[in-house]
């Protein structure tokens, strides 16, 4: 070992030691902050689901490919930062000595040439995510950035690491192949090669090179260890378990989506003819009233801001941005941690839990965070201001969106719960809303004795449930199939078609209450639970006797079909839930419905986000569309998976869009940039949103919002009266 080789040896050593311990250091705090959250034992079930999916979403990078190039250069950096590993493993060698190496795989000739083209299509990958950062910088003229908010100089420091390491690497080879120490050949190595022929034959070049390597991996890991909410760098260690931990890891997409969690109190579901607000939590009040896997969740936040360029609040001006959301929870709760890890917190009863004793030598910084109201204005000091809260429409574009899997509308949701259960405190529209559902069991607090009203008119009798046994359907009509006048159309479309197929039904009419749906969104979880156990009764009486496989349901409302599908099984209710598109797709493959003149005009299609993103019902409408319409569908550029909302989710139907652009506005101005005539829907939320839009804009005569069973009933019986234009609907 010359003086060179002592030098580098000994600083190569030096750092390792320094970052090896800070970055113990920073895990250790990083998994007490986590251990911070309540118990989530779900989280433990299923473990090979959830290491197949774990498995598939890394290395496969399922998610991340969805972004195309971005996802494709991710992918090349991502193995080159796992595989390339063992190079900075190897440089520890190669300060020791100009000819070290990896033992025995260091000197196989494939290790040689996977490491080379790993090396290269990494250099390549982070060049082009450099490019793409730099392109999308928040500070470029005009423009949004996915990646305003986020924090910029870290993803910089993080790329040009790994731009420099690589660099470093093929440094390292070129000076053993110009000390012809090198023993991989030329077809093997060609970059290295050709590194080497332009590099000095410097004997010490090979140690002087691996030490700044090792310095430049070091200094990575001393920032990011100094740094623990730095999560464009740890994400490449919390992904993993963040994507294991997902709520329902047999899902191939969208885990988050679909069912709301129910609320639960030290890791278990509330009951609430038990519950007690003394005892138990109700939502969260308090950052550490999340589960561990919530605060998981807020340190994996690469700061990608992919959920922040959907979402339809962000993009119309609102104070909302999910990305923001999460990286104030993370910030809040790390700067919190030492407090809670004192001993304080606040009790159900808001107690302090601590003793002056355990508080006094704490950090004034922490204890002012720990001040903060979780929810609250500037002026309160708040962590999230209720305007951001409330601006969500639980659309699921975030979730759908993320590449490490965080659940942002179950934290939205549940912070929601805390503010209408325990504060109430909500947008004060939306109460008439909950009085209605409390008072009347629907939204509009329509007289339950009109539930059947839409029945008036069609030339078939519709049974109840009770007059018929052998129904094969049980049509859930919806709060607003049966008294929004627009939503009644569809309604009655859809009983015409069943009819025509001769699908035997039935409805439960005035025995049918709303699904809770809007309840459960905003948080008011009592309400949801009222509503949704007497419908699990009414429900399960009337499929008794049956299997699963026969307790089928029909809804034309998204909303009820996620809700009465993947919610009421937390309540007793097991049923076959389908879309009526899904249905008419069916019946017109079948050849039960004949589509006989086709629909013209051009028609695009707006996907509900109750149906689409979060239960993947996307070909069903458009299957049908194709059947019925002449010509081909026009896509508008948001759909399917990327579709945008039509800002009604989320119970904000019944809230007042005051800040920035109308959602539903945005909305149709894309529809009606396709050129189309008639804009299809298959929610009777997104009729009145979108409709409501095109009047706004004038173009009422000119555009059609109508659902995909009206377009379809059309095709079938041209003949049917249509009954003109959709009218006002209640209340409207
Ligand atoms: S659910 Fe939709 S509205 Fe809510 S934060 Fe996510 S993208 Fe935005
Ligand atoms: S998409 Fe996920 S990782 Fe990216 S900024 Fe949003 S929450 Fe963070």
């Amino acid at each position: 070992m010359g003086s060179v080789q002592i030098v580098t040896t000994i600083l190569a050593a030096a750092i390792t030691a320094v970052a090896v311990w800070l970055a113990v250091r920073a895990v250790l705090k990083m998994v007490a902050v986590i251990r911070l959250g309540q118990p989530a034992p779900e989280r433990f079930s299923d473990k090979v689901a959830r290491a197949r999916t774990m498995l598939v979403e890394t290395a496969g990078h399922t998610r991340m490919l969805k972004w195309g190039v971005v996802g494709a250069a991710h992918w090349f950096v991502m193995v080159g930062f796992v595989v390339l590993s063992l190079l900075v493993l190897e440089a520890y060698f190669e300060v020791v000595t100009t000819d070290g190496g990896l033992p025995i795989i260091g000197h196989w000739t494939i290790f040689g040439l996977v490491t080379e083209i790993i090396g290269v299509l990494g250099l390549v990958g982070i060049l082009v995510l450099m490019a793409i950062r730099l392109r999308n910088r928040p500070t470029r003229p005009g423009g949004r950035s996915r990646f305003t908010g986020s924090t910029m100089w870290q993803g910089y420091f993080v790329e040009w690491i790994v731009l420099l390491v690589l660099i470093f690497g093929f440094v390292i080879r070129g000076f053993k192949v110009a000390t012809d120490h090198f023993e991989f050949p030329f077809w093997a190595t060609p970059v290295s090669h050709a590194v080497g022929a332009v590099l000095p034959d410097w004997a010490d070049g090979v140690s002087v090179a691996a030490a700044i390597k090792i310095i430049i991996s070091m200094t990575w890991l001393i920032v990011i260890s100094l740094n623990v909410t730095m999560g464009v760098a740890w994400h490449r260690f919390l992904a993993f378990p963040n994507i294991f931990f997902k709520r329902e890891p047999a899902k191939p997409a969208g885990s988050g989506l679909g069912a709301l969690r129910p609320m639960t109190s030290q890791g278990k579901p509330l009951d609430f003819e038990e519950a007690d607000p003394e005892k138990d939590q109700f939502g969260v009040a308090h950052v550490e009233q999340f589960s561990w896997k919530g605060l998981l969740d807020f340190s994996t936040c690469t700061e990608c801001g992919r959920c922040q360029s959907q979402c339809p609040a962000w993009n119309t001006g609102k104070p909302l941005s999910p990305k923001l959301l999460i990286l104030s929870l993370r910030d809040h709760a790390y700067a919190k941690a030492p407090y809670l890890l004192a001993g304080g917190g606040k009790d159900l009863t808001g107690e302090e839990k601590a003793t002056q004793a355990q508080l006094a030598h704490l950090d004034v910084l922490a204890l002012a965070e720990a001040d903060k109201p979780l929810i609250g204005t500037a002026e309160e000091g708040g962590v999230i201001d209720p305007d951001v809260l409330w601006s969500c429409t639980t659309c699921g574009a975030c979730v759908e969106q993320c590449p490490v899997d965080i659940e942002h509308v179950d934290h939205i949701v549940d912070m929601r719960r805390y503010q209408v259960l325990i504060e109430s405190s909500f947008p004060s529209e939306a109460g008439v809303m909950l009085r209605n559902l409390e008072n009347k069991g629907n939204p509009w607090g329509a007289p339950q004795n009109t539930r059947e009203d839409w029945t008036k008119g069609l030339d078939f009798e519709v049974p109840r449930v009770g007059e018929v046994d052998d129904f094969e359907y049980l049509f859930w009509v919806g709060c607003a199939g049966a008294f929004e006048d627009r939503a009644k159309k569809t309604t009655r479309a859809v009983a015409t078609l069943l009819n025509e197929a001769g699908v035997t039904f039935a409805i439960l009419g005035e025995g049918e209450t709303c699904s809770g749906d809007p309840a459960r969104r905003i948080g008011n979880e009592f309400v949801f639970q009222m509503l949704a156990q007497q419908n699990v009764e009414t429900l399960n009486e009337a499929f008794e006797g049956r299997d699963k496989a026969k307790r089928k349901i029909v809804a034309t409302c998204p909303h009820c079909f996620n809700t009465l599908g993947n919610e009421y099984g937390q309540l007793g209710g097991e049923f076959e839930v389908v879309h009526h598109t899904q249905l008419l797709a069916h019946l017109v493959a079948t050849g039960k419905l004949t589509p006989v003149q086709p629909v013209d005009g051009g028609v695009t299609y707006h996907d509900p986000c109750y149906l689409g993103r979060h239960n993947r019902v996307f070909a069903a409408p458009r299957e049908v569309l194709g059947d019925a319409i002449a010509g081909d569908l026009t896509e508008m550029p948001r759909n399917s998976e990327r579709s945008f909302c039509c800002g009604a989710g989320g119970a904000r139907m019944w809230m007042e869009e005051k800040i920035g652009k109308r959602i539903n506005v945005d909305r149709v101005e894309e529809a009606m940039a396709t050129g189309a005539r008639t804009v299809a829907v298959g929610c009777p939320f997104c009729s009145t949103m979108l409709s409501d839009g095109v009047n706004g804009k004038g173009a009422g005569e000119q555009v059609e919002v109508i659902d995909v069973a009206s377009v379809l009933l059309r095709s079938v019986k041209p003949e049917q009266p249509q009954g003109g234009k959709e009218t006002a609907p209640i209340g409207g």
